[in-house]
């Protein structure tokens, strides 16, 4: 009945974005798109302590984040990215422990 009455199943904001069927948020498409890529490919080291790091999705970036000093490391790529944009804040963001919830 209403255009707008869909909730995201992940982060429960409006969205009349769908996949596969379920309502998701165009942000949450994104970072699915983002985690299915990052799955493909393989979990590095921790250069500190050499625990193999989770592959994460923070302010549309992949990230590793290590189980065991819960460092925080960028694919190279993800870093050319955050250089060239706003998303430096919210590397910022990360860095300083903080987690800016979408939407
Ligand atoms: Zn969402
Ligand atoms: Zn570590």
């Amino acid at each position: 009945m209403s255009l707008f009455g869909e909730k995201c199943a992940r982060c429960g904001s409006k969205t009349r974005n769908k996949v596969d069927g379920a309502a998701t948020c165009e942000s949450c498409a994104e970072e699915m798109r983002l985690m299915v890529k990052a799955q493909g490919e393989s979990s590095r080291p921790c250069p500190v302590d050499g625990a193999v790091m989770k592959k994460e999705i923070a302010h549309m970036l992949v990230i590793d984040r290590c189980p065991d000093c819960q460092g925080v490391w960028l694919d190279g790529g993800e870093l050319e990215r955050i250089k060239g944009g706003v998303e430096a804040n919210a590397l910022m963001a990360m860095a300083n422990g903080f987690t800016v919830p979408f939407g």
